[in-house]
């Protein structure tokens, strides 16, 4: 048999960094031997289950990278099929109408807690086979009443539930409509899945799922419940801890490289190696080595191997990831420098995509005032010679290139006696808008001759009118 694993989100929100985290330990433990990796839309939960939902789900594993080889399946399009698997049960005496009404299982909860009992269904419509006026059954599985379940877990080893714990749990509602723990099983079975690898708190349906299996006759696929993630205070990682939907990273200005890379170390270590590649990632994951205790987000840690990617990345690749956020401020990167170049000019100073798309916005767009803090401290009087000098160097200067920028600069810095930086400075500020930019040279080759005349323009005007009205 094919070695099939599966991710099987409930589309009731976004895709969260845990699901991402057990939709990518599936992935490459499909891929690290040659397997099927499927998508599989739980979407039985009329009520909670969205379209928004599904597509967050469907963008958040392709931005991820994460592709399936079979799928996105969804459970309500197999409605019929868990119809036939519940007659199944029904026909071979392993499932049962049950008429009870709300009051009797309150009753019945009642007096278990009286006796402090655990609440549990007692297995009373097992012998109560006839119908009832004003009561639409729902359909039980009959679970063994003794003996144990071992989930053989490939992460937490042997763990056993007694049957007696287990109560006859519904697989049909009363409007017919068939419940997780039993679609989940026929799925599982349909499909083929030979390792089902999902968070831990899932280990308690396990049991139950493994017994309707055997009901069906069916082979048992291999288990790995996942380790919880926790936020830094020690609760389970929720929103309160900050962004835990997968787009919200793309937002923030993260490479889906840097939050896979991340992922790949909540509950999985290969020595102390922190970055992997994808194809490392692949060769070296094994989901027997999954850790079973839970790991803590950090968002540090994140930040880092962000900005570690955007380093050692490609530029076409940053480039693609950059174009996006620049699209999303209504810059067209085609409209103005190769954003390849920017890109390069940018690699080494940008801890995300938001901070190198703010530091590139300039590139593209022209701005109408100059940042407050960097305008006081460089556009002064003392600036107005310099700047008229570079305007006039530039606007003659025979090739639009970073060298002969750089030579004129020093130049006119030198025939001045003023250090680089003061010359180097105040052209920033006119041509960036703020104080920080790639290297003096290369800003303005990327900007180009007539915009970086025009701002030299603007700045000049600024000075004239700060010298006005205060004297500089
Ligand atoms: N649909 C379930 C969830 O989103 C997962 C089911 C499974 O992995 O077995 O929690």
């Amino acid at each position: 048999m094919k070695l099939t694993t599966r991710f099987a989100p409930s589309p009731t929100g976004y895709l969260h960094v845990g699901g991402a985290r057990t939709a990518l330990f599936s992935w490459l433990y499909a891929r690290k031997h040659g397997g099927d990796f499927i998508l599989r839309i739980e979407d039985t939960d009329r009520e909670r289950s969205t379209e928004e939902s599904v597509n967050a789900i469907l963008e958040g594993m392709s931005w991820l990278g994460l592709e399936y080889d079979q799928g996105p399946f969804y459970q309500t399009h197999r409605f019929d099929r868990y119809k036939e698997i519940i007659q199944q049960l029904l026909d071979q005496g392993d499932a049962y109408y049950c008429y009870c009404s709300r009051e009797e299982l309150d009753a019945m909860r009642e007096g278990q807690r009286a006796r402090k009992e655990k609440p549990r269904y007692t297995g009373l419509c097992r012998s109560r086979t006839e119908p009832r006026d004003g009561v639409e059954p729902v359909i039980r599985f009959k679970n063994p009443t003794d003996g144990v379940v071992v989930v053989e877990d490939v992460v937490r080893g042997k763990v056993a539930f007694q049957n007696s714990e287990l109560d006859d749990l519904i697989i049909a509602r009363s409007d017919g409509t068939p419940t997780y723990n039993l679609t989940v099983v026929v799925d599982d079975l349909d499909m083929g899945l030979t390792h089902v690898i999902r968070g831990d708190d899932h280990l308690n349906n396990t049991p139950r799922q493994i017994n309707i299996l055997k009901a069906l006759g069916a082979e048992l696929p291999k288990y790995a419940h996942l380790p919880m993630i926790l936020g830094s205070d020690g609760a389970r990682l929720s929103k309160r801890h900050g962004a835990v939907s997968v787009m919200q990273y793309r937002d923030e200005g993260f490479l889906p490289e840097a939050l896979l890379n991340y992922l790949v170390r909540l509950g999985w270590s290969h020595g102390d190696q922190e970055i992997f590649s994808i194809e490392e990632m692949i060769e070296l994951f094994d989901v027997e080595s999954v850790n079973h205790s839970a790991s803590t987000f950090n968002p540090e840690k994140l930040l880092w191997l962000n900005q570690h990617y955007i380093k050692s990345s490609s530029p076409e690749h940053v480039a693609r990831h950059l174009s996006w956020h620049l699209g999303e401020r209504g810059i067209d990167p085609s409209e103005g420098p190769d954003i390849l170049k920017v890109v390069e000019s940018q690699q080494e100073r940008a801890k995300t995509l938001v901070e190198m798309a703010d530091n590139s916005t300039f590139f593209y767009q022209d701005f109408d005032a100059f940042e407050e803090k960097a305008a006081k401290k460089n556009l002064k009087a003392a600036a107005q010679e310099p700047l008229s000098q570079l305007r006039a160097g530039l606007a003659s200067l025979d090739v639009w290139e970073a060298e002969p920028i750089h030579e004129l600069v020093k130049q006119i810095a030198e025939s001045m006696d003023l250090k680089l930086g003061k010359v180097a400075q105040p052209l920033r500020v006119a041509v960036a808008g703020a104080g920080i930019s790639p290297p003096i040279d290369i800003t303005l080759e990327l900007v180009g001759r007539e915009r970086v005349l025009q701002r030299i323009d603007m700045a000049l005007a600024y000075i004239e009118q700060r010298v006005a009205a205060n004297g500089g």
